[in-house]
């Protein structure tokens, strides 16, 4: 895989660690791959934090699972609190490894007070968690490495990416996490990028927007009436009822967005997430406003 260069106009930059996943998530839009390819990564990376613009305002750790990575990742993070005091870190995991308190203990040191790591959450029935992760037991080791995460003092934005065997269940998600992760930093309702898993199992888990925006937004008044910060990613300002379409972020990365015709005349272009480039066919429902 060739990584693009950081560029500080973007709004993605990324450290991307590893194409190996511990996880088999049934809408994953980069399949995992079985391939030894850590430690080139690692080298790369280490020569693109060196190279990094000072004033970089973030920086990504993706895979794959960054946690794999083992006391690397801990490296790597470390340089770039070194090299990069003010730019804030974003690791993205599926959380597991983090039921290792002393090793999320280190991790927390090493990246100090920039650091967020985003998990995502995909039921709060556990057996549905652990169907979409594609893994046995995944719900209880991400729930015990969601509370070290808060114990170690790690910024958390928790991600729902939205599916067929999730939606019906977005409001009893946002009472658990009421209920039980009331420490998280952020959440995020996720709009899923239509290519990898989401297209092969498409018949179990593909659903269009239209369909869950009743759940969705019965989900993000509740989270917003109890105060959280609480918001909706990847999907465009015209399926949203108005009164939500300040929880919706352009949170596409430059790189893999897109507008389409009817965007053209449309007065929200500017604010809009607009699509994913990389999905194989737009959102149903889409209009100008
Ligand atoms: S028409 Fe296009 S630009 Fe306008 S809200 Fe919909 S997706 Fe966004």
């Amino acid at each position: 895989m060739i990584q693009r260069d950081i560029d500080i106009k973007s709004n993605d930059n990324t450290l991307f660690t590893t194409s190996q996943c511990n996880n088999r998530c049934i809408m994953c839009c980069q399949p995992p791959l079985v391939t030894d390819d850590i430690e080139e990564l690692y080298k790369e990376n280490i020569k693109r934090i060196m190279q990094a613009p000072k004033d970089l305002p973030m920086i990504g750790i993706t895979g794959g699972e960054p946690t794999l990575l083992g006391e690397k990742l801990i490296s790597l993070v470390s340089l770039v609190r070194e090299q990069l005091p003010n730019t804030e870190i974003h690791i993205l995991s599926n959380g597991r490894a983090f039921q290792d308190g002393e090793y999320t203990m280190r991790l927390a040191q090493a990246g100090g007070e920039k650091l967020v790591v985003g998990v995502p959450f995909h039921s709060d029935y556990y057996k549905d968690h652990d169907i979409i992760a594609g893994c046995k037991g995944a719900f209880n080791e991400t729930m015990i490495g969601l509370y070290n995460l808060a114990g170690a003092g790690v910024c958390i934005e928790l991600r729902i990416v939205m599916n067929a065997l999730n939606y019906k269940r977005f409001y009893s998600m946002a009472q658990y996490i009421h209920r039980n992760l009331s420490f998280v930093g952020w959440i995020a309702f996720m709009g899923m990028e239509y290519v990898g898993y989401a297209v092969k199992h498409s018949k179990n888990i593909w659903i269009e927007p239209i369909e869950y925006i009743p759940e969705l937004t019965s989900a993000v008044k509740y989270l917003s009436e109890w105060k959280y910060d609480v918001n909706i990613y990847n999907i465009p300002l015209c399926l949203l009822p108005e009164q939500y379409r300040r929880f919706a972020q352009k949170s596409i990365s430059d790189w893999k967005n897109k507008f389409i015709e009817t965007c053209s005349t449309c007065t929200h272009k500017h604010d809009c997430c607009g699509l994913f480039s990389t999905s194989i066919k737009p959102y149903e429902g889409l209009k100008s406003l």
